[in-house]
């Protein structure tokens, strides 16, 4: 769960901020499987995020959109127990990857550096 956490944080971080369902629906999916870590979601967040997996997608001008459409779908439909073993009680192991807000596992500097061929 943190790992797709960290997914949509990057997508979030990243994208370029030109189309509304991509600003505006990617954090939001963040936001629910982030409150999935802290065991805060509700049945109505998980709901929601299911909701937004399939409508949001082809709705931005680039794939990025799409693919956090794809994460968050394959983590409710492949994963399903431990969603709801996320929604019973604390995981540790997304307790002990905490990233901060903007933060996550797929960090990359920026500016990105372009190392020249010698
Ligand atoms: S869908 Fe692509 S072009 Fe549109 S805001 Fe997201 S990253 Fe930018
Ligand atoms: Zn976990």
């Amino acid at each position: 769960v943190t790992a797709v956490h960290d997914v949509l944080t990057y997508l979030d971080r990243e994208n370029a901020n030109q189309c509304g369902p991509c600003f505006k629906g990617i954090p939001s999916m963040a936001s629910v499987v982030g409150a999935l870590t802290r065991c805060q979601a509700t049945a109505e967040d998980v709901e929601r995020l299911a909701t937004w997996s399939r409508t949001l997608r082809g709705r931005g001008a680039c794939g990025t959109l799409d693919a956090a459409c794809q994460v968050s779908a394959s983590l409710l439909e492949q994963h399903g127990r431990v969603v709801a073993a996320h929604r019973a009680a604390p995981c540790a192991r997304c307790a002990g990857r905490t990233h901060g807000t903007r933060g996550t596992a797929f960090a990359v500097p920026w500016p990105a550096r372009i190392e020249e061929e010698s």
